[in-house]
């Protein structure tokens, strides 16, 4: 199996402390099979205050949040009470993985990390150089890609040459990736707002957000690298899920409509991108809900 990702992925580092929208709080905290039997079997002093702090939600264990909705291992000081104590091993998955995501095809996974979190935020959006897809690693097994899969990775190459071909303007680039893939485009822009707001809010700083966009101001020519890696990243992240052609128009027309989405946010309100693209990626991609009432809606 090989594992790939886009090439800026390894200079990704978690800034623990020194985040202002920390993954450890607001949000719930599944503890995967194998680490619960860890936790449950550990002989450590530690492990009696680890267990103190798992509880069962229906089938699913968890940490129990505090009433301030913080991890209970997360200090006021920003740093993790579990790391200090027993390292970083000793982790449950979805804390020693956050904030990557990964997707799988036959003959590999691809590993990238997701804008919810501000530092990748700031890494995805701001890199210089082109966006390349890399080889991490190879365990030499031969395996072969299907037919589909090789079709799907071909026209995400194809897509990622159209968006970041300079020569023409980024909106033009956009549009000709939905014209590739003989999608419609993004038109009605303020009826999408509107269904954006019917979505499941999560965050209320992006209903906020979503509010304020009743401005005029031009885009900052300098946003257009930004808003090319933020496109570049929804294909890389989410176009491996499409199964059919519906489904690829529907992914790549919801690229556009995110692209568009911040682009506007970042002309109407003073929000930095990183922080519009973060609660983007909070408010929608993090919600399986959101993410797949979207997709229904663009096919
Ligand atoms: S959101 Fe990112 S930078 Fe902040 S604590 Fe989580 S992984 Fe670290």
């Amino acid at each position: 199996m090989k594992l790939y990702a886009p090439n800026y992925y390894k200079d990704f580092h978690c800034i623990a402390s020194a985040c202002k929208h920390s993954c450890c709080v607001g949000w719930e905290i599944d503890i995967d099979k194998d680490s619960l039997s860890r936790y449950q079997n550990m002989t450590h002093p530690y492990g009696e205050i680890i267990r103190k702090h798992i509880e069962m939600q229906d089938d699913t264990a968890c940490f129990a949040l505090t009433q301030e909705e913080r991890c209970p291992f997360l200090k006021e000081n920003g740093l993790c009470d579990m790391i200090l104590n027993l390292g970083e091993d000793s982790l449950c998955q979805i804390c020693r993985d956050h904030p990557r995501f990964r997707n799988f095809f036959s003959d590999r996974e691809e590993i990238g990390i997701g804008l919810c979190c501000e530092e990748a935020a700031r890494l995805v959006l701001f890199q210089k150089e082109k966006t390349e897809i890399v080889l991490l690693s190879d365990d030499g097994e031969k395996e072969e890609l299907w037919e589909e899969e090789e079709a799907l990775l071909s026209l995400r190459e194809k897509l990622f040459a159209i968006l970041q071909d300079d020569t023409l303007p980024l909106s033009e680039r956009a549009d000709r990736m939905l014209q590739e893939v003989g999608a419609e485009p993004i038109t009605d822009l303020h009826v999408w707002i509107k269904r954006l707001l019917g979505l499941e809010q999560l965050d209320v700083a992006w209903q906020k957000l979503l509010n304020q966009l009743n401005t005029q101001e031009r885009t900052p020519r300098t946003l257009d690298l930004p808003l090319e890696k933020f496109l570049l990243y929804l294909l890389y992240r989410h176009l491996p899920n499409a199964e059919d052609e519906s489904e690829i128009r529907a992914t790549v027309r919801f690229a556009c409509l995110g692209y568009l989405l911040i682009k506007t946010i970042c002309e109407k309100t003073n929000t930095p991108i990183e922080e519009a693209a973060r609660l983007f990626s909070s408010e929608i991609e993090y919600s399986e809900e959101n993410t797949r009432t979207l997709l229904e809606l663009l096919a």
